[in-house]
């Protein structure tokens, strides 16, 4: 367990900046900084608590221990950024320490207190799963679920009067649940969204958005970015709501929205386009009308190597049986790095060769082709 001192180093931290990097430190982080003081040879150690910050800053390449490194982080990044987690810091937490289940014994109240708001989703997720398969009226478990999950992504604030108009009538989701996924905004403050990556936060007098190496230009005259008036009640997404649910949901919501779009217009080659389907098995299936079915999902990672290990065979089995599988990376990560797909390819493991792996773009081309060739058969 060499990453131990690495995992001890990030929850310290993520406590350390919910606090707003207020004295004293998290005993947690004096200890791993402690540790980090005996390790680090790269570079001088830092003498002063500047100094420390601006090299939690730096790509960890440059200056963490490799044999301490796990290789779940992409080290092309730093610790913090601008005084926060970095982004990547941010998903290591969530998604590799909180959602594993691997919060050590010696993690805080505070950090286990972010895990318990973290597991409210996959607490829903697991129970209307269950429902799902034992229920009567799985349709109606279905149709709740794809009422939730797209709402947090599209409301990265809300209101009081809003959930109870969404989720008066639901059977199997609670409105408090619902709630609780938000917190509320100061009173009078200045709230802003940005379509493409959610709520943003104000830093040294400019906007910035949860994940700056997809979405980092936000002033307040850009058509994306918007402002939300203050109300009574307003609230905000909480930030691994946020971070774990909304932003990689934006562009499942954008591709499902293009998909619909080519359903209305050839309702007689796409018959039906299901989003989250089986309760979130996947993020969208297609049917077509030579009774073909293909499985998506779409995955938003800037490094190949930090993906590849998450992509296994899509479930497949009952109403979720596909011709065709698909894993979709949005173009601007293809865009970033040119031999992505082919790292990809090369390190997924788990993958059989037959799911194919694409960028939006060439995935939208296959679906066009797809309804000319059927077309054409008519
Ligand atoms: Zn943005």
């Amino acid at each position: 367990m060499e990453s131990t001192e690495f995992d001890g180093l990030i929850l310290g931290l993520a406590e350390f900046v919910r606090r707003d990097g207020r004295y004293p430190y998290p005993e947690l982080l004096s200890h791993a900084l402690n540790k980090l003081a005996l390790e680090v040879t790269a570079v001088p150690y830092p003498r002063t608590l500047t100094g420390l910050l601006a090299l939690l800053e730096k790509p960890v390449k440059t200056w963490y221990p490799q044999r301490l490194l796990p290789k779940e982080f992409d080290s092309d990044f730093g610790l913090l950024y601008e005084e926060g987690l970095s982004e990547e810091a941010s998903r290591y937490f969530y998604e590799e320490l909180l959602e594993q289940g691997k919060i050590p014994e010696f993690a805080t109240a505070a950090t286990k207190q972010i895990a318990i708001e973290n597991y409210q989703f996959y607490k829903i997720l697991a129970r209307l799963q269950e429902l799902y398969n034992n229920d009567s009226e799985p349709e109606r478990v279905q149709q709740e679920y794809v009422l939730l999950r797209p709402f947090l992504i599209k409301n990265g604030y809300t209101t009081p009067a809003q959930l109870r108009k969404v989720f008066s009538k639901t059977r199997h989701i609670d409105i408090e649940e619902v709630g609780d996924f938000y917190e509320d905004c100061q009173e009078n403050e200045l709230c802003w969204n940005c379509d493409r990556c959610g709520p943003l936060f104000k830093k040294y007098g400019k906007l910035r958005g949860i994940k700056p190496s997809a979405c980092n230009d936000h002033r307040q005259d850009l058509p994306y970015v918007k402002k939300i008036n203050w109300q009574h009640g307003l609230r905000r997404l909480k930030f691994g709501i946020h971070l774990r649910i909304c932003l990689p949901g934006i562009p499942e919501m954008r591709l499902f929205h293009t998909l619909e779009e080519l359903q209305r217009k050839y309702p007689d080659q796409l018959c039906a386009t299901h989003l989250y389907p089986g309760i979130d098995r996947y993020d969208l299936q297609l049917r077509f009308c030579d009774k073909s079915t293909w499985a998506v999902d779409i995955k938003d990672y800037r490094s190949p190597y930090n993906l590849a290990p998450k992509l296994t065979p899509l479930f497949g089995e009952g109403d979720l049986r596909y011709d065709e599988s698909f894993y979709v990376i949005p173009i601007q990560r293809l865009q970033q790095r040119e031999d992505y797909l082919e790292i990809l390819r090369e390190q997924a493991t788990k993958l059989p060769s037959s799911t194919h792996l694409l960028s939006d773009a060439v995935f939208e081309e296959r679906v066009i082709n797809k309804i000319e060739q059927l077309q054409q058969e008519k």
